[in-house]
């Protein structure tokens, strides 16, 4: 599958209403999980040279309106990989430490060590989109924040830690079909936040927040607008683009310092 297709290309405005929400490729559902599976094998064995290597790192950016499937995409792509090589960050509101520190202070704190994959649920974006959708920033703010965002990833590329960048695009209605589902079931009652519902009715000023923010898209920290009214395709197309980025990443396992024949292993008695 291509994916460069979903890839923001650097200094091209987006405009979200030319993005499909429903694409699925030309697969069907079946077709793609089994394509899923297959790639979920690949991305393990890249992990492990990446974390066998632990020369670069990899992180994973996942922004999306609620109920737009950041948590599924966690569960269903990024649980292919081994645990002990991944570092998962989720931002909620800023404590009163963290507001009292420069926006990246944080986040900074939470980048993948060499060797691993870091994946922030929520990031650093969430500084230019809900702030400046509830105008808690101007947007002399908002721009100078992009600015800083662009040197913060410069420095991380720069330090051997790779970025990608995906918004999971989903529709209106689909997110009023999944904020039902979730009252609706009572097992999904946990995930309902009245507050959501606030967030939903500025839909056209988080789409504006989020079209100024692809602007931070560039070569080497792309964004990705990932179709993501279903959720099979957005956890297909997800997987891909992660598994092009590790082999082009093109971790490899150390040559070892010792020659193998010439250790041998002491005999041991149990007691
Ligand atoms: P959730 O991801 O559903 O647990 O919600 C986390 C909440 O934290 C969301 O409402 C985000 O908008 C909010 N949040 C995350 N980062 C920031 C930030 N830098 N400034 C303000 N709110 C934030
Ligand atoms: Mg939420």
């Amino acid at each position: 599958m291509n994916s460069d297709r979903y890839r923001v290309k650097s200094g091209r405005r987006v405009s979200l209403q030319d993005w499909a929400t429903d694409d699925d490729g030309g697969y069907s559902k079946e077709e793609g999980k089994a394509l899923l599976s297959s790639l979920k094998s690949e991305l393990a064995e890249w992990q492990e040279r990446l974390y066998a290597e632990s020369k670069q790192a990899l992180l994973i950016v996942l922004q999306a309106r609620d109920a737009g499937g950041k948590d599924g995409t966690v569960k269903h792509v990024i649980g292919a990989f081994n645990p002990n090589g991944v570092q998962i960050a989720n931002f909620k509101v800023p404590s009163e430490e963290e507001l009292a520190h420069d926006f990246l202070w944080r986040v900074h704190a939470k980048v993948p060590r060499r060797g691993n994959i870091g994946v922030f649920n929520r990031s650093h974006y969430e500084d230019i989109l809900v702030t400046r959708v509830h105008a808690l920033i101007d947007d002399k703010t908002a721009e100078q924040r992009s600015k800083d965002i662009r040197n913060f990833e410069f420095l991380l590329i720069d330090s051997r830690t790779q970025i990608i960048k995906f918004y999971l695009h989903i529709s209106p209605e689909e997110q009023r079909q999944r904020l039902q589902e979730r009252l609706n079931d009572p097992t999904k009652h946990w995930k309902f936040n009245e507050g959501d519902l606030a967030e939903r009715v500025k839909w056209p000023e988080y789409t504006s927040a989020y079209e100024d923010a692809f602007a931070t898209s560039t070569k080497d920290a792309p964004w990705y607008v990932i179709p993501a009214d279903h959720k099979w395709f957005r956890d297909l197309l997800i997987a891909q683009v992660i598994l092009d980025r590790l082999k082009e990443m093109n971790p490899e396992y150390p040559v070892s310092t010792f020659d193998p024949k010439e250790i041998k292993i002491p005999n041991v008695k149990e007691q």
